[in-house]
């Protein structure tokens, strides 16, 4: 009493000698969700040339500050702008050049909108993803007969969803140069009857994506644009964009100098020996909206093409084990590159055996090294007795995954091997800190949807009505530090963003309502009131 007293006639003293301070603006009755452990929540905030300068209450700020613009929260709540630790963000900006063929309940249907997509497009080449024939009354891949009756001449080459498998037709098989005879090592070119079926499944499927005329710089610097837009309107800051090349991170960079683009990037080069060479040599690039120390590399594909690599056989393909995209050799002598200098390497692995070797390769390469924040990215299926590895190596996972995956994930892995697959609070629990994303356009981009899944373990229809092995669960201040300060931690970002703290970048977001307490059913239809990035507004609904 007597403590708070004097602190109190201190900070009247304060007050009373110095004159208001001038800031940029003034937030003022908000509840705010600062994710900062010290001083967890606040009513108001004062922000100065892009800068949190003051966080506190709604009662003394207004007399400390003399700000040039002043926002009334009117009771809503503030959180840090949101990072989502996995996306393809570029990639998110082309869709529209592409087909989407998610939600397809049949080839034929696929088919369909392919004609009256071309009809629309008239394109010379036409790209696309999204079928996942587990949707299809018949589970099985297609083939490319009727691809070919319809398309000819012109070259079609469409992924899966979670595009680890690829359907070509003739056509571009023909331009591709591909054979009966050519060979498939890291996953498979599918043949019946002594003949290609059009399917391709991970590493061969390069074969064709090597084809793909790549877009324009300006089709690129139109796609970033679009991507921004949404990303803001749906609360995120700070995108890791999980695999770029360098003509892309270029670009990305010369329009944020030129302040055309103001979403700040954490960009994992692709792990190719062109940008291994460039950026070891190069060293870190960093500036308030880029951040390039870190290389993405692909371990194995996914759950759903059968492609992840599992130590035991499929459960609903026998003998089948799927494979590494890369042998291991390559993975080593990669790491082993990666761990000489100051870059992280961040890996896809999803089959239980990928994650073990890459666990293991990651150890063996920083052997002796401290806090070089490493990644698994996605860490889907788990052998039991290989979590411990995860103390030193962070989880960055995608919430969505696990309530899009629950329908047939154990029909691939079985009853036992699913118990650890998608373990978030098991991996959270072993190294202390999770990060968050969705790998959208895999997933919708909305982070709502990451922080329902997360917290709830249910998709948009309420399926399953208790939630998918809630063991894994996270709760809502787990979830929320996922999305902000851990994810910024993973990225070294952790003094400049994922929290509204004195010092640190003002990026933060207004929501129309709290999903700290809301009925965890509301979250996913949570609006972005506004979205500030660097202290300034690029987001108003
Ligand atoms: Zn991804």
């Amino acid at each position: 009493m007597k403590n708070t007293f004097l602190l109190l006639i201190l900070l009247l003293t304060i007050s009373a000698c110095n004159k208001p301070q001038k800031v940029d603006l003034l937030v003022v009755n908000a509840k705010v969700y600062t994710v900062n452990n010290s001083q967890k929540e606040a009513t108001a905030f004062a922000v100065k040339d892009g800068k949190f300068v003051a966080v506190g209450n709604s009662e003394t700020l207004p007399d400390l500050f003399v700000a040039t613009k002043i926002i009334d929260a009117k009771g809503k709540s503030i959180f840090p702008g949101l990072i989502d630790a996995h996306c393809h963000f570029l990639g998110m900006g082309l869709v529209a050049r592409k087909i989407r063929l998610e939600g397809t309940k049949s080839y034929d249907e696929v088919l369909e909108k392919l004609v009256a997509f071309q009809k629309e497009k008239n394109l010379s080449f036409i790209t696309g993803r999204g079928w996942d024939q587990n949707d299809w009354v018949i589970k099985e891949y297609p083939t490319k007969e009727k691809l070919d009756l319809l398309f000819p001449e012109t070259p079609v080459a469409i992924r899966r969803v979670d595009g680890h498998a690829l359907l070509a037709n003739q056509a571009a098989i023909n331009l591709a140069g591909i054979t009966i005879n050519t060979p498939a090592s890291g996953g498979g070119i599918l043949q019946h009857n002594g003949k290609l079926t059009g399917v391709f499944i991970d590493k061969p499927m390069e074969l064709i994506m090597s084809i793909i005329p790549t877009p324009t710089k300006t089709e690129t610097t139109k796609a970033l644009k679009t991507a921004e837009k949404i990303c803001f309107s749906l609360g995120l800051t700070t995108v890791n964009e999980a695999g770029l090349e360098k003509h892309e991170i270029e670009l990305i960079d010369s329009l944020q100098q030129a302040k055309q683009l103001n979403m700040k990037v954490y960009a994992m080069a692709s792990a190719n020996k062109e940008n291994l060479d460039y950026y070891l040599k190069k060293g870190i690039m960093k500036t308030d909206r880029l951040n390039v120390r870190s290389f993405k590399y692909y371990g194995d594909g996914s759950l759903g093409s059968r492609g992840a690599a599992m130590k035991q056989a499929y459960a609903d393909k026998e003998h089948h084990h799927g494979a590494l995209i890369y042998s291991v050799n390559n993975l080593k002598e990669t790491a082993n590159r990666i761990a000489n200098s100051n870059f992280q390497m961040n890996t896809h692995a999803i089959g239980d055996s990928t994650n073990y070797i890459v666990l293991k390769t990651y150890k063996e390469a920083l052997e002796g090294k401290k806090d070089r924040r490493w990644k698994i990215e996605h860490a889907q299926i788990i052998d039991p007795d290989d979590f411990h590895y995860f103390e030193n190596i962070i989880p960055s996972v995608q919430p969505t995954h696990a309530t899009s995956d629950m329908y047939w994930a154990e029909d691939r892995v079985g009853k036992y091997r699913i118990k650890s697959g998608y373990a978030y609070k098991k991996l959270l629990n072993k190294y202390g800190k999770i990060a968050l994303g969705t790998d959208f356009p895999v997933e919708k981009v909305n982070p709502m949807l990451t922080f329902y899944a997360a917290v709830a373990r249910k998709d948009l229809n309420n399926f399953p009505e208790n939630g998918f092995q809630t063991e894994n669960a996270l709760t809502r201040e787990e979830t929320l530090k996922g999305m902000t300060i851990w994810a910024a931690y993973s990225n070294f970002e952790e003094k400049e963003k994922g929290s509204i703290e004195v010092g640190k970048f003002a990026d933060f977001i207004i929501l129309d309502q709290n999903i700290m307490t809301i009925d965890i059913n509301k979250v996913p239809n949570t609006k972005v009131i506004k979205t500030f990035s660097n202290g300034a507004l690029v987001y108003q609904r």
